[in-house]
């Protein structure tokens, strides 16, 4: 299994640790020629207004796209806002995923939190009972999710932190900022 991680902004070395914790190749995706022989991608956190302006000037809008299409591919927080078709700005957005997002929805007092999330699809596929502790850093919210997508967790009141669809994933927090490796595992799952 290779997987590829978008490397043009962002936290992507966090993910490529993650995935060489799992023995999983891990490679930068900066140019289009780069998600040649991938089996998925990951889009990490950042910035997403900057992450969609540099993928345009790199000629990667289309690529991307593409290869959506087929393979799974997961974005984390900026990378989910990059990955939806509505993100209520004016900002290249794939269009992957049939969700609608808010950034920077928790607002300033909590720009950043931490929350423990009943996820039972991450159980059911890693076989453990824990919950997952998930760290937000200025995140969106997925206020909508529509189509073929679902809901995959949501904090305690309810707002929409991840969502599936297919092999098309969107979450808003970072696992790749933890110790915890069985949301890269669940993903592999679906790349597989
Ligand atoms: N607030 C950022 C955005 O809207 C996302 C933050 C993150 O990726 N941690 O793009």
């Amino acid at each position: 299994m290779k997987i590829g991680v978008l490397a043009i902004q962002g936290d992507f070395a966090e993910h490529i640790a993650m995935l060489k914790r799992l023995n999983v190749e891990a490679v930068e995706v900066r140019l289009p020629e780069h998600l040649k022989g991938l089996d998925g991608l990951i889009i990490p956190g950042g910035e997403s207004t900057t992450i969609g302006k540099l993928a345009t000037d790199y000629g990667l809008m289309e690529p991307l796209r593409q290869f959506g299409q087929r393979h799974a591919v997961w974005g984390t927080c900026a990378g989910a806002i990059f990955m939806s078709k509505d993100a209520s700005r004016n900002q290249p957005l794939l269009n992957l995923m049939d969700i609608k997002v808010e950034r920077n929805a928790f607002g300033r007092q909590v720009d950043s939190f931490e929350a423990d999330l009943d996820i039972p699809e991450l159980k059911q596929v890693t076989g453990t009972k824990d919950a997952f502790h998930a760290v937000f850093i200025r995140a969106p919210i997925i206020e909508s999710v529509n189509g073929d997508a679902k809901i995959l967790a949501s904090v305690a009141d309810g707002r929409i932190v991840a969502a599936q669809q297919v092999h098309l994933l969107a979450t808003s927090f970072h696992p790749e900022l933890t110790n915890d490796t069985r949301f890269h595992e669940y993903f592999l799952s679906l790349a597989d």
